[in-house]
C-alpha cells in the first residue's frame, strides 16, 4: 500500500486526490495532510482518512483545529503543526512513500524540495515549483534518482507518450491550451474584463489563480517552462496550440513524423490516478471520455498580441537566473490586485513585463536564492501593480 502525504489537501487538486484514495482504498493511505486556512474542510479530512500529521498555515489555525477534531471525538489524534516547517514535516513523513505537492505558489518550494531531497516519490501539481527553481529541483531530483510525476493534464499526458520512445526520438512536445474565456474576445473586450468573466473558464473548474492564469495564457507559460525542466526539451521544441475542446490533453512528436496524443475527459482524476499508480494503471471508477458526444477536434494558433504572456515567458525561460521566478512572483501580484478589482486585466501582463524588465541578471544556486528573488520580484510587482493602477484609474 503506497501511504500518501498530500501539500494541499484542501485544494482543487488536493480534494481529487482524496476522491482517487478514496476510490482505490486497497492501493492507498493517507499519513499527512497540509492545508493553508480551510479548517473546515480539513477537519473532515482528518475524520475520513485519519492522517497521523497535518500541517496549516499559521499557529492560531493550529489551535481552530484542534478545537474542531476535539469536538469530533476521533479515536486518534493526530500531530498537528504549521508555518513552513510544518509543510516541510509532512513532506518529508517517514512512513510516506508519496508526495502529491498542491499548494498554490511558491509557498510549496521548500517542502516540495525537502520531499525530493529525501528520495520521495513526488506527484507535481504545483507547477510554481519548477517555474521558480526548475534547475535546483531537477538537479536534486536526479541525485536523489527521484521521477518526478506530473499531475497538470497536459504534462501527465506527454509523460504517457515519451513512454512510446526514447529521448533522442523526440522532435517535439506540443501543449495543447484551452484558450480561456478570451479565446474569442478582441483586445478591447479583453481591456475591461471582470473577475467573473476572467473566471467562467470553459472546460475547466480549478483554484481561483490558476483559472487567471489560464485566462491570460500566463499558465502555459508557465507549462512551457515546466515542460523544459521535466522532460529536458530545449525551448524551441516546445510548441503550444489552441484547442478549444481541451480533449487531446497534448501531444508528442516523434523525429520519424509520428505524433502520438493523449485523448480524456476534462476531469483532473485521470491524471491525478495515473501519477499516484505509475508505473502501473487502475481501473478507473467510470471516468471516460464520452465519445458521442465528441464531434470535432479544432486547432488553432496563439494570438500573441492578444495574449502578451506566452511570449514573456518564453523571454524569461530563455534569460534563465531569476527571471522565471520574478514572472511567477509578479504573476501572483497582479493576478491578486485584479481579483480585487485594482488592476485591469490587461494589467496583469503590463505587472509581468514592467517587474521583468527590473529584474536583475544573477546565478540561482540553492534554494535561499529563489526565495529571495521571489520576494524582491513581490516588492517591485506591488510598485508596479500601483503605477499601473493609477494609470489605469486616471483614463
Ligand atoms: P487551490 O487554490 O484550489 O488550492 C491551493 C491549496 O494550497 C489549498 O489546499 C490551500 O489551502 C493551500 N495553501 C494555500 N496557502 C497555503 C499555505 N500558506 N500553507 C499550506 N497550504 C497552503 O489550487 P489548485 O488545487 O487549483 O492548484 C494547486 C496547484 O496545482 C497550483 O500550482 C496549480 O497551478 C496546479 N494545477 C491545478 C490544476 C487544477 O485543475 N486545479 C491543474 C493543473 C495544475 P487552503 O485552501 O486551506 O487555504
Amino acid at each position: 500500500m503506497k501511504q500518501i502525504a498530500i501539500l494541499g489537501s484542501t485544494g482543487s487538486i488536493g480534494r481529487q486526490t482524496l476522491a482517487v484514495v478514496d476510490a482505490l482504498p486497497e492501493r492507498f493511505g493517507v499519513v499527512a495532510l497540509a492545508a493553508g486556512h480551510n479548517m473546515e474542510e480539513l477537519a473532515q479530512q482528518v475524520s475520513r482518512h485519519h492522517p497521523e500529521l497535518v500541517s496549516v498555515a499559521s499557529a492560531a489555525l493550529a489551535s481552530e483545529l484542534a478545537e474542531r477534531l476535539r469536538a469530533e471525538r476521533l479515536a486518534k489524534f493526530p500531530e498537528i503543526q504549521h508555518g513552513a516547517a510544518g509543510l516541510t514535516a509532512v513532506a518529508t513523513h517517514p512512513d510516506a512513500t508519496m508526495v502529491v505537492s498542491a499548494a498554490v505558489g511558491v509557498v510549496g518550494l521548500e517542502a516540495t524540495y525537502a520531499a525530493v531531497k529525501t528520495g520521495k516519490q513526488v506527484a507535481l501539481s504545483n507547477k510554481e515549483v519548477l517555474v521558480a527553481a526548475g534547475e535546483i529541483v531537477m538537479a536534486a531530483a536526479r541525485e536523489a534518482n527521484v521521477e518526478l510525476l506530473p499531475v497538470d493534464s497536459e504534462h501527465n499526458a506527454i509523460h504517457q507518450c515519451l513512454r512510446a520512445g526514447r529521448h533522442t526520438e523526440v522532435k517535439r512536445l506540443v501543449l495543447t491550451a484551452s484558450g480561456g474565456p478570451f479565446r474569442k474576445a478582441s483586445l478591447r473586450e479583453m481591456a475591461s474584463a471582470t473577475p467573473e468573466q476572467a473566471l467562467a473558464h470553459p472546460n475547466w473548474r480549478m483554484g481561483r489563480r490558476i483559472t487567471i492564469d489560464s485566462a491570460t495564457l500566463v499558465n502555459k507559460g508557465f507549462e512551457v517552462i515546466e515542460a523544459h525542466w521535466l522532460f529536458d526539451m530545449r525551448p524551441d521544441q516546445i510548441e503550444v496550440v489552441v484547442h478549444p475542446q481541451s480533449t487531446i490533453h497534448s501531444l508528442v512528436e516523434f523525429v520519424d513524423g509520428s505524433i502520438l496524443a493523449q485523448l480524456g475527459p476534462t476531469d483532473m482524476r485521470m491524471p491525478i490516478q495515473y501519477a499516484l499508480t505509475y508505473p502501473e494503471r487502475a481501473a478507473s471508477n467510470g471516468i471516460a471520455l464520452d465519445w458521442s458526444k465528441l464531434r470535432r477536434l479544432d486547432f488553432e494558433r496563439v494570438s500573441s498580441r492578444r495574449f502578451p504572456c506566452l511570449r514573456l515567458a518564453r523571454e524569461a525561460l530563455r534569460k534563465k537566473g531569476a527571471y522565471p521566478c520574478a514572472f511567477n512572483a509578479a504573476d501572483e501580484v497582479a493576478v491578486e490586485a485584479f481579483l480585487d478589482r485594482r488592476l485591469p486585466f490587461a494589467g496583469i501582463a503590463e505587472v509581468i513585463e514592467r517587474v521583468l524588465g527590473r529584474t536583475p541578471r544573477i546565478k540561482m544556486g540553492a534554494i535561499s536564492d529563489v526565495l529571495a528573488a521571489d520576494s524582491e520580484a513581490r516588492r517591485v510587482a506591488l510598485e508596479e501593480v500601483e503605477r499601473v493602477a493609477r494609470r489605469a484609474a486616471a483614463v
